[in-house]
């Protein structure tokens, strides 16, 4: 049997990329950027104002705290550019985010004022050289890098984008995921079920989580387990899709034909393997060669849980790589456990678990049975604890690592500032 860590390593030792598109911030968020952005100038471009207030030079405020009398020049208001230079005796009023005139080297705020009137005005000290003055590129200097390739595009950093003057950017494209369960006994939800029929649930699970990856998801429905249909709908699926999620087949049941057709597509390439992991031993892996492409298949579990926990150990790697993601994995965080699990060494275990954050620690408790078939327990689950393969289980209060499926685990029901 593999570990999880040599299937990954195969699965991740050539993963081509997927190439880039150009679009517009307001579609960026999220996306992957597959350029260098480089500042063609200075944020701030120029000196301004971090206060209403007026622009003064230093030297003529007492250090005493007491008034001075200065002559105004006139109001500067943001988008507007002085007109005056400010000389010893006088002031300019400037808003936030006016230019600093010429001359002038620091700002009284409005507040130590007595408000300007007849074109003079009085103001308190002390001020120090320089106050609530922003410098000319104090945010981004020109010719910096700014963000580079395998950013992940969140919205500030989007904005800061935007803040160059930079109206669209290169992002990697999304993966097309072409997604086939297969089965005689699996029915699209909204069909009615003949006896012995299920629902299949892995079609929407999968469109979430390749969703959530930040792929594309195609879902081409449900095969019987019949050779020409598997054939068929692989075919197409190998033709539309930039990788191949198939449910179902992979295990060693008589009418497990998937391995069959993958074999078919992918030749010697194919691999079929089972990784020392609970849920989710059977993967079949392959490549075929398609249009000067190479398209991966993966033939992950039927069992609804372990086709999760596989997709999420596997092909979200694959898909975060693919388009240059340099961190493709999910985030693990040190968490104790909430309760005694018993656990019997052999397979590495990954365990659905509820995540409290209190007093510093995270505490992770089971979700209820951890049967591969269970959904409810994967739905309920923001973690998946993770046991190594020699570890037998543990006790209430150790210490565990936990893969986060869901951050909003620490969402809460009130704003929880804390103050
Ligand atoms: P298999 O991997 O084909 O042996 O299937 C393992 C288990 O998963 C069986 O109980 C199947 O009925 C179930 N299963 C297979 N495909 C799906 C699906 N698309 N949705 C829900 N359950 C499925
Ligand atoms: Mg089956």
């Amino acid at each position: 049997m593999l570990s999880i860590e040599q299937a990954q390593a195969h699965i991740l030792s050539d993963v081509p990329r997927t190439g880039a598109e150009q679009v517009p911030l307001a579609s960026a968020y999220g996306r992957v950027l597959a350029e260098t952005i480089r500042s063609p100038r200075h944020v701030p471009p120029w000196d301004n104002s971090a206060m209403d207030g007026y622009a003064v030079r230093a030297a003529d405020i007492p250090s005493d705290g007491s008034d001075v009398r200065l002559e105004l020049l006139e109001i500067v208001g943001a988008g507007r550019m002085p007109e005056h230079v400010v000389r010893s005796g006088t002031a300019s009023a400037v808003m936030t985010g006016a230019p600093i005139p010429e001359g002038a080297d620091a700002i009284v705020m409005v507040e130590h004022s007595d408000g300007a009137r007849e074109g003079h005005v009085t103001l308190r000290g002390p001020v120090r050289e320089g106050q609530h003055i922003r410098r000319a590129g104090e945010d981004i200097a020109e010719g910096s890098v700014v963000l580079g390739p395998g950013a992940r595009l969140t919205p500030g950093r989007v904005g800061l984008v935007a803040s160059l003057g930079v109206p669209s950017l290169l992002v990697s494209r999304r993966p097309v995921v072409a997604i086939l369960s297969t089965g005689d006994e699996v029915v699209p939800p909204g069909r009615p079920l003949k006896p012995g029929q299920i629902y299949s649930s892995n079609n929407a699970t999968l469109a979430g989580l390749v969703h959530e990856a930040g792929g594309v998801p195609l879902d081409l429905g449900n095969a019987v387990d019949d050779l020409d249909a598997l054939r068929t709908r692989l075919g197409y699926a190998v033709h539309e899709g930039h990788l191949v999620v198939t449910t179902g087949g992979v295990s060693v049941g008589t009418y497990d034909l998937v391995k069959q057709v993958f074999e078919e597509l992918a030749g010697d390439s194919l691999d079929f393997w089972k990784v020392r992991m609970k849920p989710g031993k059977p993967l079949a892996f392959g490549r075929v060669a398609r249009g000067g492409r190479t398209i991966p298949l993966f033939g992950l579990p039927g069992n609804p849980v372990s086709c999760m926990v596989n997709f999420l150990q596997f092909v979200r790697p694959w898909i975060r790589t693919s388009m240059g993601d340099p961190r493709p994995f999910l985030p693990v965080i040190d968490a104790v456990a909430g309760e005694d699990i018993p656990e019997k060494p052999g397979r590495a275990k990954l365990l659905r678990v509820v995540l409290d954050s209190a007093d510093g620690q995270v505490v992770a408790r089971l979700t209820g049975t951890q049967s591969s078939g269970a959904l409810s327990s994967m739905a309920a689950a923001q973690g998946l604890l993770l046991l190594a393969p020699e570890a037998g289980g543990v006790k209430a209060g150790e210490a565990v690592r936990v893969q986060v499926v869901d951050a909003q685990f620490l969402a809460g029901d009130t704003p929880s500032y804390g103050w």
